[in-house]
């Protein structure tokens, strides 16, 4: 399988211009397969489903560019077989900080990403933020660029998007973007008290995939 990237002209992240002027805001890389028009068995009912890359796909391994420390999470690879096989768009978001540290660049999260397509199948849409927190970037959750972009490239609005994270951050980006999001809760989530917060969520992946298709939202 090739990964070969073309990424997309950067979006205008609408409404996140500083207040009183100042310089565009960085924009995330996206890389939209297969033209967008790829379509499985289903059609999908023109719906997408965004996946959280370290706390949802794969375990959360800080800076991680090698491709032989991917390890999907348990169930995954089945949960998104089973997305896929409906014909809902795909993508992935992720946030990967390192860059802007200096100790990642995007051959090596390229790399990573070839070799997670290896183990998922392709994606249709991959969205990366490479900033730092100091950048103030539109895209570094809970800012809502990276899910806007994604819908965006994939042309499905965002209400008909569902973003599956393991953080508030990922829930709150989901919510400012308009799109529903789903929990799927990471270590991290537990010590925001997510958990007990009333938020729609799932124990794991192949859970928040049950409860879309109970809830005929996947489609
Ligand atoms: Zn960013």
């Amino acid at each position: 399988m090739e990964f070969t990237p073309e990424y997309l002209k950067p979006l205008p992240l609408a409404g996140r211009r500083p207040p009183g002027g100042g310089p565009e805001p960085s924009a995330p890389w996206v890389v939209l397969r297969g033209a967008g028009g790829r379509r499985s068995a289903g059609d999908g009912g023109g719906a997408a489903v965004l996946l959280d890359r370290d706390t949802v796909l794969i375990e959360d391994i800080a800076y991680n560019g090698d491709p032989g420390r991917v390890y999907p999470r348990p169930g995954a690879r089945q949960a998104v077989a089973e997305l896929r096989s409906l014909g809902v768009r795909l993508g992935v978001l992720t946030e990967q900080p390192g860059v802007a540290r200096g100790v990642l660049n995007r051959r090596r999260i390229e790399t990573v990403h070839h070799r997670i397509e290896e183990l998922f199948g392709p994606f249709d849409v991959w969205a990366v933020c490479p900033h730092g927190p100091a950048e103030r970037c539109g895209c570094r959750k809970p800012a809502p660029g990276l899910v806007l972009a994604a819908t965006r490239a994939l042309r499905v609005p965002p209400a008909r998007t569902t973003v599956i994270g393991g953080t508030g951050a990922d829930l709150v980006a989901a919510a400012e973007a308009g799109a529903r999001g789903l929990l799927v809760p990471a270590g991290v989530a537990r010590a925001e008290g997510l958990v007990a917060a009333g938020h729609r969520r799932a124990a794991d992946l192949p859970g928040a995939v049950r409860m879309l298709l109970a809830a005929g939202t996947a489609r």
